[in-house]
């Protein structure tokens, strides 16, 4: 009691988001405040994409996206919407190098997706990967951070470096849809095929924007021999 205290005072345990101060901080470090604003997903939702439909009436269904042109994925899910302090949380962790902001937002992930994975049984977790020239200019992959915390999570073997972006492609950032499927056609290439083969494997990335970095990597992870292939991110943008 007496240590913890003293060591309060040494490093106060901070809101991750506001910087205020948190006297019981718990694991997830945020504020009542900030954590409030965290909006969570749920149902109802595409049981495909996992995109949460404007009303909260009704029961899970596909969208129509999906409905029109089915994914590679049988099935993705984020925990939490890109907005407000998960924003934040993730600029900072990507853009701003505080790698350590992996852990806010793994656990987001890690408590509120834990059904779906253990629904879904995957064998292998496999981390969206970066370009070797964008890795060196960033320095770490984001979702290589998350997953090795999730891996540990939910017990589930992450695969670091199977899937590989065999070429470079631009940031999605700005892209149409359509752009966005063709900037990252044909980038990915799975070294070890054998690793993969006959297995359920559970992608994993930061942000699911408009799916199509996910879908590109499903469809590489399938071609390779994949049984199957479904998804998570931390965050979602609400509408493609
Ligand atoms: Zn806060
Ligand atoms: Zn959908």
């Amino acid at each position: 009691m007496i240590l913890r205290a003293f060591l309060d005072i040494l490093f106060p345990p901070l809101c991750h988001v506001c910087k205020s101060f948190i006297p019981a901080a718990g694991p997830l470090h945020l504020c009542p405040a900030c954590h409030r604003d965290v909006r969570f997903i749920s149902s109802p939702c595409c049981v495909t994409c996992g995109v949460p439909f404007a009303t909260e009436e009704g029961i899970d269904h596909r969208c129509g996206a999906c409905q029109t042109t089915p994914p590679p994925f049988t099935a993705a899910r984020s925990a939490v919407l890109l907005a407000g302090p998960v924003q934040q949380l993730v600029h900072r962790f990507k853009y701003g190098h505080k790698v350590h902001l992996r852990r806010p937002l793994a656990l987001l992930a890690g408590e509120t997706l834990a059904p779906f994975v253990q629904t879904a049984g995957p064998e292998l977790m496999v981390p969206v990967p970066l370009h070797p020239r964008r890795l060196r200019e960033r320095g770490f992959n984001q979702a290589i951070l998350v997953g090795e915390v999730l891996a540990a999570t939910w017990g589930v073997p992450l695969l670091r470096d199977t899937l590989r972006r065999q070429r470079p492609t631009t940031p999605q950032v700005g892209l149409s849809a359509g752009e966005r499927r063709e900037n990252v056609c044909g980038a990915f290439t799975v070294a070890a095929p054998d690793r993969i083969a006959g297995k359920k494997i559970l992608l994993v990335d930061d942000v699911y924007t408009t799916g199509s970095t996910l879908a590109e990597c499903a469809r590489e992870l399938r071609r390779a021999g994949a049984a199957e292939v479904v998804a998570v991110t931390v965050a979602r943008t609400s509408a493609p």
